[in-house]
């Protein structure tokens, strides 16, 4: 049997389960300390009614004992007419009997309806007559059970009577029996403090009421028994509080009780949300930490990270790459990277870049400098830096993206040596076209040379008078200087055109650079018979570009119109004008216009096709390597008919002025530091 492989638990999955489960009995725990906070409430708020029953029981059982036991004592003292009905207000029937139970007198309480009115009562009740014999036989008084009698109202009352033996004369002459109303003797007790919420009542063993006192009725669940013992009998007093079982928020401490744990629940909410919050922004926080770690890690641009004394801080992979040196080496001073011959050189423009951009003049311009490989190797790098900026808005150092430019620099030197090359073609294929017209150029005064110098040899031979062929022969020889002269003129300005290589950008005038090719648009204008105008404004503007390629672009445009004149138009009418213009301050737009037939739309479609040609004898590169040059200048190459409406071809370029002279410090700046 082979054993499954058990995935490890998702450590995401298992936090949050920890966090649930301890969610969970953090919530049970405060409803069980709620709930028991409640119950422990409700119990003691519960005994304190029960408690608050009870002594209004006893109290209320003292009070009508007393009463009782005080109106026994002034029976048994001998006045029984004497009572006063105000002090027993519970009393409501006095009666003397002789000793054969014959009513002989009776007095009726005045604030009451008398008893028996409605049921005159001439013998005694069973009850009372038991009573009676009891506080006869013992002497002393004794207490019947209760009954009731009906009243002339409609309505009864429940009474207890009392039974006192009288004796006159020292032997036995009759009873005494005083008759109290319950409900009466109840009345005061409920009256007192404390128990205005109270149903105070007499009962019986089985419960039922024999009656009551009390503004409100009980209800049964605060409720407190005494019996009230007397002589001869006894009954139960009951005092029921008119309160039921507390509710749920039954009163001040409860509510407050309830109120204090919602709030807690409500904090602990709170908490969690808040926790919750923090714990969401911490995932975020790491998420943006992991993303900016992948992007600098996948940069190819190296990163580094300077403090104010210039060592490192901080570098990116791809800088560790480019350089070789591990973030640890790095951070040593001076950098590793600087190259040991420019140590000195490098520290002296850092102190003072640092002080320029302390003084707020910083450059956001990349520069140029060289960095050294572990191998040793030195290689170029474009420098980007900005300042680092704490989270206090401070200026803590300086962050600079470092570009590798050596792969870059193959490139530039390899596509320079394929532009001269080209150029070089180019312009060899163009001598080579003027090749005849060179020649033909260079015939004219070679062969006057040959002719003056056989004129001077026929004088010099056919004996030579000294005083007439001297002028002669001078002037002879002065004409053959004048023609080798001009002969060596016309060969400078092809070996000038040819061998010009040098390739930098330079601020030249117009008419520098149009007298730079006129020798050899003429030579070819003169064979053709085509007239050749220079139009240049005062003053003449100068442009910034490559002299030599400018001249190529012109030399081109030039033999291009002269040749297309060549073809259709007539002799009389062609003409080249070679037109400068400022077109905008730092523009200057230079136009080629010739009178020729024009460029057909199929022919307009192809111009610029390297190779692209109707002449037998062209190449077809010259209009596409005009074009490279113009866009290489950062204008464009366009052609039309000439703008004053005449018939030809206009070819036309714009190029920029020269650069305004850059501020001394910007200068130095974005070229000073390693
Ligand atoms: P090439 O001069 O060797 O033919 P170019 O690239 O200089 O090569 O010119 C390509 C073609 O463009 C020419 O063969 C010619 O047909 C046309 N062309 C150039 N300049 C003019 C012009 N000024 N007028 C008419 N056609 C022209």
């Amino acid at each position: 049997m082979t054993a499954r492989p058990t995935n490890p638990p998702d450590p995401v999955r298992v936090r949050r389960a920890r966090r649930a489960m301890l969610w969970t009995a953090l919530v049970v725990l405060l409803l069980v300390a709620q709930s028991l906070l409640v119950w422990l409430t409700l119990a003691y708020e519960s005994s304190r009614l029960q408690e608050e029953a009870e002594n209004v029981a006893t109290d209320a059982a003292t009070e009508v004992r007393r009463e009782l036991l005080l109106a026994m004592q002034n029976l048994q003292a001998g006045d029984e007419w004497g009572i006063d009905a105000r002090r027993h207000p519970g009393l409501l029937r006095l009666e003397l009997r002789d000793a054969e139970r014959r009513l002989v007198r009776a007095w009726d309480s005045p604030m009451e309806t008398p008893l028996f009115q409605y049921l005159p009562r001439a013998s005694l009740e069973t009850d009372v007559e038991v009573a009676c014999a009891l506080a006869r036989r013992t002497a002393s008084p004794a207490f019947s059970r209760s009954y009731y009698v009906p009243l002339a109202s409609g309505r009864g009352i429940e009474v207890i009577d009392l039974c006192v033996p009288w004796r006159a004369d020292g032997r036995e002459a009759g009873v005494r029996v005083a008759t109290f109303g319950l409900g009466r003797l109840l009345e005061g007790p409920a009256a007192a403090r404390g128990a205005s919420r109270y149903e105070l009542s007499f009962v019986e063993g089985d419960g039922t009421r024999l009656a009551r006192a009390g503004r409100e009725r009980g209800r049964g669940t605060y409720v407190a028994d005494r019996v009230l013992d007397l002589p001869g009998s006894a009954v139960t007093l009951r005092a029921d509080n008119s309160r039921g079982r507390p509710s749920l928020i039954p009163n001040l401490t409860v509510a407050l009780v309830l109120g204090l744990s919602l709030a807690l629940f409500a904090l602990l909410l709170l908490l969690a949300r808040d926790m919750r919050r923090r714990s969401e922004a911490e995932r975020a926080l790491a998420e943006a930490l992991s993303f900016r770690k992948a992007m600098e890690d996948s940069l190819i641009t190296g990163l580094r990270a300077r403090d104010l004394e210039g060592r490192i801080t901080y570098a990116n992979p791809a800088f560790c790459a480019m350089t070789g040196f591990s973030p640890e080496e790095l951070r040593t001073y001076p950098p590793p990277y600087w190259p040991p011959e420019h140590v000195g050189e490098y520290q002296q423009r850092q102190a003072l870049r640092l002080d320029l951009n302390q003084h707020g003049t910083e450059s956001r311009e990349g520069f140029e400098t060289v960095f050294m490989r572990r191998s040793g190797e030195r290689f170029p790098v474009m420098i980007y830096e900005a300042p680092l900026v704490d989270s206090e808005g401070r200026h803590a150092g300086w962050m600079s993206a470092v570009v590798d430019a050596s792969a870059q620099r193959r490139v530039e030197e390899l596509s320079r040596q394929q532009q001269d090359r080209l150029q070089a073609s180019a312009r060899l294929a163009t001598v080579g076209e003027m090749a005849s017209l060179i020649s033909h150029e260079l015939n004219q005064p070679l062969a006057a040379i040959a002719s003056y110098a056989s004129g001077s040899l026929n004088l010099l031979q056919d004996g030579f008078d000294a005083q007439a062929d001297r002028a002669m022969l001078e002037q002879a020889l002065s004409r053959i200087a004048e023609q080798a002269e001009r002969a060596g003129r016309v060969i400078k300005s092809v070996h000038d055109f040819v061998r010009r290589r040098q390739q930098h950008h330079e601020a030249v005038r117009c008419d520098v650079l149009i007298d730079g090719v006129l020798p050899l648009v003429r030579l070819q204008a003169r064979k053709s018979g085509t007239r050749v105008e220079v139009d240049l404004p005062d003053p003449v503007p100068r442009v910034q570009g490559d002299r030599t390629m400018l001249e190529q672009v012109l030399l081109n445009l030039t033999r291009n119109g002269i040749q297309a004149m060549e073809a259709a138009t007539a002799p009389e009418a062609r003409e080249l004008v070679v037109r400068v213009r400022a077109v905008a301050p730092q523009q200057v737009r230079l136009s080629v216009i010739d009178r020729g037939p024009g460029i057909g739309p199929e022919v307009a479609a192809r111009l610029f096709t390297p190779f692209f040609t109707t002449r037998t004898e062209g190449m077809g590169l010259g209009l596409s390597l005009c074009r490279t040059v113009i866009e290489q200048h950062g204008g464009t190459l366009e052609f039309g008919p000439p703008e004053d409406g005449t018939a030809g071809t206009e070819f036309r370029f714009t190029l920029a002025g020269p650069r305004q002279a850059e501020p001394a410090s910007a200068a130095s700046a974005a070229a000073v530091s390693p």
